[in-house]
């Protein structure tokens, strides 16, 4: 029987080659999206039905948590100054991998992963950290994967093309919004 992973999930394009890597590696992925950190809602929202679309084209399961804007505003109370890659970033990862981990945990799942480390703009020690982190506490496995390597971010964004799939132009908090319409993914 194949074995299931539980993929935190930032948003679809960043999933995309993701959830395919996974698969390749002998797992099924069932899909969580718990995004409290991502502002404002619409911006939330537009985020999570693009996933939900890709979820029916691609056939897998997607497991939504409700958005609750102020798990990550207790935490990044002191830290708003703080530059992307710094110790906001670091509660941010924690944040969602230990509900993550807790989710795993209440589904019988005993490996977990997150799309975070494909994007280029994050620090992956910080994702892994706290991933291993979260993972002590529930007793379960966290899957160090650079989804990055091996030119995992030029994929995915291949494949996001491909389906037409909205790009955001910032990682998602309300102090990560930029004056740009670059694509960050
Ligand atoms: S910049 Fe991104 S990773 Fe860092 S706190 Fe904001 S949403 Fe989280």
């Amino acid at each position: 029987m194949t074995q299931k992973v539980l993929l935190h999930a930032c948003c679809a394009v960043c999933s995309a080659y993701t959830i395919k890597f996974l698969q390749n590696e002998g797992y099924k992925p069932v899909v969580y999206f718990y995004n409290p950190n991502i502002y404002p809602q619409e911006e939330h929202q537009i985020r999570l039905n693009e996933l939900i679309e890709y979820s029916k084209k691609e056939n897998f399961k997607l497991i939504i948590e409700q958005y609750s804007p102020s798990d990550f505003e207790n935490i990044s109370i002191g830290l708003e100054q703080e530059p992307e890659k710094g110790k906001r970033c670091a509660k941010c990862f924690e944040l969602r991998l230990n509900k993550t981990a807790q989710k795993a945990k209440e589904l019988n799942i005993e490996h977990f992963t997150t799309t975070l480390t494909i994007s280029p703009h994050k620090t992956s020690k910080q994702i892994f950290e706290a991933g291993k982190s979260a993972a002590d506490k529930f007793n379960l496995k966290f899957l160090s994967y650079d989804f990055k390597k091996n030119d995992g971010f030029k994929l995915t964004q291949q494949i996001a093309h491909k389906n037409n799939m909205y790009k955001q132009t910032y990682c998602g908090c309300k102090y990560s919004i930029r004056l740009t319409n670059k694509p960050l993914a």
